[in-house]
Parts: C-alpha cells; sequence; structure tokens
C-alpha cells in the first residue's frame, strides 16, 4: 500500500515543474490528487494521464491490468489562482475532506531594488505570499475537522540566503519560511504539521518562462554545487512526498533544504 494511500492531497501550481512531477509521485502513493493551476489545458492534460494510469509510474501500462475495476479517478484538476480568495473557497467547497496542502505555486521575477516596479513587487508577493497564506487558511478548518494534516510549503534556497535581482522573489520566499513556523506552533496540538520546502536550482520550466525564453546554461550552473548539477523535478517531488506521509511524522516547523549543496559554504570558501 502506498505512503499517502487514502488521502485527498492539493496541489497548488501543480500543472507543470515540481508540482507536476508531486502529483505524480502522490497519485503513485495512493492518493487522490487535486491539480490546482492557472494553466488549464495543461493541468487537465496531467489529470487525464493519471487517471489512466493511477496506479504506480503513469505510462506504465504494466501496472494497470486490463481486467482491474475501474477505480475513482486519482486527480481531478481544478481551476485555482492561489491570489484569489474566492477561487479558494470554491475549490475547497467541492474537494472533499484535504489533508495534505502543497502551497506550491510560484513565480519569479528578476530586477534591482532600483528597478522593481510596484506592480511587479506585488504580482510575486500575491502569488507566493498571499497565496501560501489563503491556502493555509483555506484547509485549516477541514484538517481540524478530520483530527490532523500535513501543509508542505514551497520557499526556496532564497528563503534562507539572498540573491540579487530578486528583491520581490526573496521577500516572498523569506515570508514562506516564517509562516510556516507560525502555523506549525499554531496548528501542532490540532494535529497538523507545518514545515518548508527550499530547493536550490531545480530544471524546470519557471527560470526560462521568467527569462522569457531565454536559453540558460544549466549545466554550468549545476557546476557549481557539491553535487555537481542541477536537481530535477522529482528529487523535490520525493522530499515532499516525504513530508507529506507520516514517515516525518515528528516534523513539524522545519526547513528541509534540496540544493545539491548550495547552501553549504560561504562566499569566502575556497574550493
Ligand atoms: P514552474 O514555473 O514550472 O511551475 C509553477 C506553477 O505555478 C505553474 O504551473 C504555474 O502555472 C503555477 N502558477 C503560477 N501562478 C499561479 C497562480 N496565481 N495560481 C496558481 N498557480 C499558479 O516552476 P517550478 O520550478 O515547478 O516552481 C514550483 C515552486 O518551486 C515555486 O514556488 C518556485 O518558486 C519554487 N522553486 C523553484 C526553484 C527552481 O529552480 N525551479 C527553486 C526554488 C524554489
Amino acid at each position: 500500500m502506498g505512503k499517502l494511500a487514502g488521502r485527498t492531497a492539493l496541489v497548488t501550481g501543480a500543472a507543470r515543474g515540481q508540482g507536476a512531477a508531486t502529483a505524480r509521485r502522490f497519485v503513485a502513493e495512493g492518493a487522490t490528487v487535486i491539480i490546482a493551476d492557472v494553466l488549464d489545458d495543461e493541468g487537465k492534460r496531467l489529470a487525464d494521464e493519471l487517471n489512466a494510469f493511477p496506479v504506480g509510474d503513469p505510462g506504465d501500462q504494466t501496472r494497470q491490468p486490463a481486467d482491474r475495476p475501474i477505480p475513482l479517478p486519482a486527480a481531478r484538476f481544478c481551476h485555482l489562482d492561489v491570489s484569489e480568495e474566492d477561487e479558494w473557497a470554491a475549490v475547497l467547497e467541492t474537494a472533499g475532506p484535504v489533508t495534505i496542502l502543497v502551497n506550491n505555486a510560484g513565480i519569479l521575477h528578476f530586477g534591482s531594488v532600483a528597478d522593481t516596479t510596484l506592480a511587479d513587487y506585488e504580482r510575486v508577493i500575491r502569488v507566493n505570499q498571499t497565496g501560501t497564506f489563503l491556502g493555509m487558511r483555506a484547509v485549516v478548518p477541514g484538517m481540524i475537522a478530520a483530527g490532523g494534516g500535513s501543509i508542505v510549503n514551497t520557499s526556496s534556497i532564497e528563503g534562507l540566503a539572498a540573491a540579487p535581482l530578486l528583491l520581490a522573489y526573496t521577500a516572498s520566499k523569506f515570508a514562506i519560511r516564517g509562516m510556516t513556523k507560525v502555523a506549525a506552533m499554531e496548528l501542532g496540538g490540532k494535529g497538523i504539521r507545518v514545515n518548508s520546502v527550499h530547493p536550490g536550482m531545480i530544471d524546470t520550466p519557471m527560470l526560462p518562462t521568467a527569462l522569457g525564453g531565454i536559453e540558460v546554461d544549466l549545466d554550468r550552473i549545476g557546476r557549481k554545487v557539491p553535487l555537481r548539477r542541477v536537481g530535477r523535478a522529482e528529487e523535490i517531488a520525493g522530499l515532499i512526498t516525504f513530508l507529506a506521509s507520516d514517515d516525518s511524522s515528528y516534523c513539524t516547523g522545519a526547513e528541509f533544504v534540496a540544493d545539491g549543496g548550495a547552501t553549504t559554504g560561504h562566499a569566502l570558501s575556497v574550493t
């Protein structure tokens, strides 16, 4: 039996990248997953794919015997802009008892302190930071009624240390780290665990999207870290699955870094 059998999980920003990898892994572990995103076509396609092969590795037809009774849908797409309070209410109304929430949706914006417009700043804060707050607030009553749950908030290594030209993003990711700890302190007594994950450079569409499609040499970036490569979305999904499951039953309010060692050294270290 999978680590998440019988549980309903809501993953934001799950149409692609780390969110999609998490949705795939959750389904493989037996969860029912709500794929929530603003990318309707990609999200629906992923839900269809996961419902076609609901057990094991999606696409591996040997895991889905032809004579098996048709199971309940393993995944469902819901349109959700995480920065919109009303949309959270609408999604939760039809979701059933969500006991796992992954606040994964996020956007990146490059700009110096002097050049970041108020509109750019607020756009990033609304999705990354306000979206995480609204998500936690939306699921907590249901989790309390269900006797507990697990919330995983996606921060970044920019939630631990600064990066130039990432003012709004860094502000939002530090905020997520802080909110996680407040929520963990308030909700531990209700059986709800809240942790943050801090990925380093992961190969997803996020960076090319933020750079307007400019090609980035990820191998060159990857060579800078102790593991000498960038990460894969599946590696973050594995960490999130650990935090969503009972394997992490004594973890709350904690920061889980998956960065290939990027934050291990300091600026004066010699390699
Ligand atoms: P991605 O761009 O591939 O995926 C992000 C998803 O969020 C997309 O599907 C997008 O449509 C969705 N999204 C954006 N705005 C939304 C909104 N308002 N409402 C709902 N969904 C919305 O990026 P990713 O790399 O998979 O990023 C996932 C998370 O991981 C983000 O929070 C990101 O900040 C964080 N992260 C990424 C990296 C990296 O190097 N890729 C590193 C550290 C942290």
